[in-house]
């Protein structure tokens, strides 16, 4: 194996914990891939993730043909490799987090409630329900990503990707927060939140494209 599908292994781990110590899902729930040329990365089924090693590298082919080790891969690869192959996604993080779960219960579309939708491709679908692990999840979840970089599976979690499992996270955790202010503002009995206007949040994006340290 080499060494760099040794280190994307490692921080696909990492990334793996920190959904269980973030409050994003509670034990072996959810699950975290990477994209390293032809090759994926995930976790494995029902694994907890603080107890995987270097050793329990899962890697399939974009087909779902096993490469390296011997563990199960996640019962969602169908998901994970159906975002690879139509997206340019190089990481995904599937979670089960509290108020984005709450959220995918109660509407088919996340309300514009704040301009960090922008970050996500613009207002968060839901994908519809199906069975955790099957085709059908697979591509409702391809379509609800359409021109998005995340959506909410009903009754289920989230799902983000990104171009480094960090970008995938943090798209996660931006997700979650959104949810429960959503769900905070809409609390209140006898009030209605504001909502931004897509073209509010189109702009907050062309703004967003220089946000932070611009390098080089
Ligand atoms: P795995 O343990 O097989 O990854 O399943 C967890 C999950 O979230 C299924 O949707
Ligand atoms: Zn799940």
């Amino acid at each position: 194996m080499s060494d760099e599908l040794a280190r994307a292994w490692s921080e696909v781990v990492t990334t793996a914990c920190r959904t269980v110590t973030d409050g994003l899902v509670v034990g072996t729930s959810g699950n975290v891939s990477a994209r390293v040329g032809d090759t994926v990365l995930v976790t494995p089924s029902g694994v907890p993730y603080d107890r995987l090693a270097p050793d329990d590298i899962v890697a399939v082919d974009l087909t779902g043909r096993r490469l390296h080790g011997t563990l199960t891969p996640t019962s969602e690869l169908p998901m994970h490799l159906a975002v690879y192959r139509a997206t340019d996604a190089a990481a995904i993080v599937h979670t089960h987090a509290v108020h984005a779960t709450a959220v995918s219960t109660l509407v088919r579309e996340l309300p514009l409630i704040h301009y960090m939708a922008a970050d996500l491709g613009g207002p968060v679908r839901v994908a519809p329900y199906a069975t955790y692990g099957t085709e059908e999840l697979a591509e409702n979840t391809l379509q609800a990503l359409t021109a998005r970089t995340a959506c909410l599976l009903q009754n289920h979690g989230t799902i983000t990707y990104g171009k480094t499992l960090a970008q995938a996270y943090d798209r996660t955790a931006q997700l979650e927060w959104m949810c429960r202010v959503w769900l905070t503002a809409s609390a209140l009995p006898g009030r209605t939140p504001t909502l931004l206007s897509e073209d509010q949040v189109r702009r907050a994006g062309e703004r967003l494209k220089g946000y932070g340290q611009q390098r080089g």
